[in-house]
């Protein structure tokens, strides 16, 4: 029997200044319909988010791809992970700085390498040997970024290099994930980001990685996180808050506790999407604001806060 599909995305958790709100809901609003495009044509779930987060990643509204954070040396180093619900097949980059679109990259490595997880350079090459482009990093450069970053760093140093004051949930969280079901029943799920501003050159945030930044198991839920990675990652919050599906809880319910855990237990803030087999889907986080879009037959809504 034919499954109704359903498509969640998120553009990121923090506290969206008031003249960036129109270009978050615009950017998560694209997204749903590129992924929905995919689903309402029989598609996969797959499909579906790899197509979703592209549009994000392309968008310099989000800290993905093109427009992302800098890190400390001025350069992007982006992250991405993609997961598939039905065979547990992944594909995940780290620290790429020449590949505009890594969910890309990630799609490849899950449907045509035998590896999880490619890194830098390795995963660069792995990229233009199946076709993936490859650009110069000043292409995902922007001015607005340079900027951040020169500010950030004319910081007195205990002001600039505080962990509360940098992770704090006023400070830009835009990374971007998407979880679907498809009309098969097949749950999927990426995640795509440029991690924290003036991040150490080399530094992985909880994104890329299986169960933190991202996760999808037909068996329990598909989920896709934003924010602080570090507690995050900690937790290996997403495959937390799968299990908890899978032991009988709804998503709604189990994503506002993701987001509690995180928090109670590390003083983390973030946010969470999660999406299980029948439907049923949750959006929490303990930001002011965070950009999310969801559609199903019957509804399609989208906001930049989340309130049960
Ligand atoms: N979780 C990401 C990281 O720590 C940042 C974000 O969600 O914006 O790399």
């Amino acid at each position: 029997m034919a499954t109704d599909p359903v498509l969640v995305v998120h553009g990121g958790a923090w506290a969206i200044p008031d003249n960036m709100t129109e270009a978050h809901r615009q950017g998560v609003g694209n997204a749903l319909a590129a992924g929905w495009r995919v689903l309402e044509g029989g598609g996969s779930a797959l499909d579906a988010v790899e197509e979703a987060v592209v549009i994000m990643e392309d968008d310099e509204t989000f800290d993905a791809g093109r427009g992302s954070f800098l890190n400390r040396e001025g350069k992007v180093q982006l992250d991405a992970l993609i997961m598939d619900g039905a065979t547990l097949r992944a594909g995940g980059v780290g620290c790429v700085e020449r590949i505009a679109n890594p969910v890309r990259a990630a799609r490849k490595i899950l449907s045509e390498s035998p590896h999880v997880y490619f890194v830098a350079e390795g995963a660069e090459r792995f990229a233009a040997e199946h076709g993936i482009p490859l650009c110069r990093n000043e292409d995902l450069v922007i001015p607005r970024e340079v900027q951040r970053l020169r500010e950030y760093q004319a910081q007195p140093a205990d002001a600039a290099k505080s962990d509360n004051d940098l992770f704090a949930p006023t400070i830009s969280h835009d990374t971007v994930g998407a979880v679907a079901l498809d009309c098969e029943g097949n749950l999927a799920a990426a995640t795509s980001t440029g991690g924290t501003l003036a991040k150490a050159p080399g530094r992985l945030g909880d994104s890329s990685l299986i169960g933190c930044g991202c996760y999808a198991d037909n068996a329990s839920a598909a989920a896709s996180t934003t924010g602080w990675g570090e507690p995050i990652m900690k937790l290996v919050l997403a495959k937390w808050a799968a299990d908890r599906v899978a032991s009988g809880s709804i998503p709604d319910w189990i994503a506002a506790e993701a987001i509690n855990y995180l928090k109670d237990r590390l003083n983390g803030h973030g946010g969470i999407i999660l999406l299980d087999t029948n439907g049923r889907f949750g959006i929490a986080h303990n930001t002011p604001r965070m950009a999310w879009a969801a559609k199903t037959v019957k509804q399609e809504s989208a906001g930049i806060e989340w309130s049960r």
